[in-house]
């Protein structure tokens, strides 16, 4: 959906005129759309809404742009509602969508167990983004195409944001939205376009030979993006610990987890959760039904790890732990192990060292030696963590308003999406999902940045009109 243009610069120089706050949110993806829906439902005065982006249409970033992810979504419909304390809202939009009923007869009268295309989810959002918009007529919402390239704090203590060639008024209030960074195929400040992840090679063995790099959901969405556009080509998978997507099970896996207490270090942790899979198996329950458990412990449990122990996990189950819990609806599993049985597909365990104009290099898992490998082309599908290198990232660091979490990963954040600085909250500065990955687990997935979308719009709410309630 393209709404460039449908609000204009008009409203920002009227928001201005009248005092109206403004607010401004950098990212239009998941995140970002959603922030916005969350502010137009929470914050009932009237506010000028400036979201940016240098995509050239609100184009979902990540899970929903249709040139990047999958066409099944790996959440169930249950998991997948953006609004507050209605989680059958999906649902709700799809019994009320006629063309979906008549496709799908068969999951009548709910479809809260099912998995459905990204665009249908997309549909389902921008909708609800609209209808919010149409629903305030108090409010002016702008869009604006430019990369935000840098923010400080300006007089009263309002920000300062800096996007290539356009000078912007102050905002009153800031959130980002920016998740894995500006996307490949999008110019960063008047740069060409460029595909820097796809490198084509000479090509140096008789059958096409393509190798993707990573093992989580990016590499099977390409694996099975290109299987379905016709390439039958070898196709390698290269990946340091290889740990595939597990699949979902077939019933809806409803949360379990052991009422004991948790124990505190890491290692007996891993333990305690291998033993509840293994009694939910014994007792006719599933695995994953106990990983959808944890998930509601996994914030408390993270905080009251120790930064060492957070290092370990990161170093060393990080990627067993996104395996289990970003898992495959089981028919899309089934695709991708019949794949790897065909042979056609192969699965190489070891460490990427760098492209080559034939391939690349890498060392195998447990071996010295390195190896060349030919291939007319590398993708590289691994999963990114949020960029802190970015001028953005660094004029905040710089200005002292954020600071990289105990990890490195993203932004010190809190739940409620307030940066924090060495544990102060920096007033009017909010971050919105994969940012805080570093500091609260899985705030990359759709209901953890639902929750923290309300969560900074009654911030938001609270910080600038303490005299009105959210609704
Ligand atoms: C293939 C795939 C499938 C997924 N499936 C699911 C699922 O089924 N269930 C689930 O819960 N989660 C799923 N996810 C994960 C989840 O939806 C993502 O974490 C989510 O997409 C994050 O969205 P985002 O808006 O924070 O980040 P992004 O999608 O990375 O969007 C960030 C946006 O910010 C913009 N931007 C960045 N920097 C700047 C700047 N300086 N100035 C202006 N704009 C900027 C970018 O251009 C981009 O449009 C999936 C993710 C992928 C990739």
């Amino acid at each position: 959906m393209t709404v460039q243009g449908f609000f204009s610069a008009k409203a920002n120089a009227a928001a201005q005129a009248y005092g109206i706050p403004r607010i401004a949110v950098i990212g239009r993806g998941f995140s970002g759309m959603m922030m916005a829906i969350a502010l137009m439902k929470t914050v009932r005065t009237p506010f000028h809404l400036q979201l940016f982006d240098p995509n050239s249409s609100v184009s979902g970033g990540q899970a929903l742009a249709s040139g990047h992810s999958s066409e099944i979504l790996n959440s169930r419909v249950r998991d997948l509602s953006v609004s507050a304390g209605d989680p059958d809202d999906f649902n709700d939009w799809l019994c009320s969508n006629a063309p979906f009923r008549s496709a799908v007869p068969a999951a009548i009268p709910g479809f809260l167990q099912i998995f459905v295309p990204k665009s249908i989810f997309s549909d389902y959002v921008y909708q609800r983004f609209s209808e919010a918009l149409s629903s305030r007529r108090d409010i002016t919402v702008q869009v604006s195409g430019e990369t935000v390239v840098g923010l400080r704090r300006g007089r009263g203590g309002r920000f300062f944001v800096e996007s290539a060639g356009v000078s912007n008024p102050l905002f009153d209030m800031v959130v980002l939205a920016t998740g894995y960074g500006i996307a490949d195929d999008q110019p960063q400040s008047g740069e060409p376009v460029a595909t820097p992840t796809t490198v084509r090679a000479r090509r140096l063995v008789s059958r096409p030979h393509t190798v993707l790099l990573g093992s989580g959901l990016r590499v099977v969405d390409r694996l099975l993006q290109m299987r379905d556009s016709g390439y039958d080509g070898q196709i390698t998978l290269v990946s340091r610990r290889g740990f595939l997507p597990q699949s979902h099970t077939r019933s809806n896996a409803d949360p379990v987890f052991p009422a004991e207490a948790m124990p505190s270090n890491l290692s007996e942790i891993v333990h305690f959760i291998r033993a509840a899979c293994e009694n939910a198996e014994a007792s006719g329950q599933s695995w994953q039904s106990v990983m959808n458990g944890l998930r509601k412990h996994a914030r408390s449990l993270w905080r009251s790890l120790p930064a060492g122990q957070k290092q370990q996990f990161n170093r060393h189950l990080r990627a067993l732990y996104d395996s289990h819990r970003n898992r495959l609806p089981e028919a899309l599993h089934v695709r991708l192990q019949q794949e790897l049985a065909e042979g056609n597909t192969l699965l190489r365990r070891g460490h990427f060292l760098r492209r080559t104009p034939t391939g690349l290099t890498m060392r195998p898992a447990g071996q010295q030696g390195i190896e060349q490998i030919y291939a007319d082309e590398v993708i590289d599908c691994r999963c990114q963590a949020p960029d802190l290198t970015t001028p953005l990232t660094q004029s905040l660091i710089d200005a002292g308003l954020a600071m990289p979490d105990e990890l490195g990963l993203g932004l010190a954040v809190e739940a409620t999406g307030a940066l924090s600085v060495d544990g102060r909250t920096t007033d009017g500065l909010f971050a919105v999902g994969p940012l805080g990955l570093g500091s609260l687990p899985d705030i990359d997935l759709v209901p953890e940045i639902v929750m923290q979308a309300y969560a900074a719009a009654e911030g938001v709410a609270a910080r600038f009109y303490p005299q009105c309630k959210a609704v």
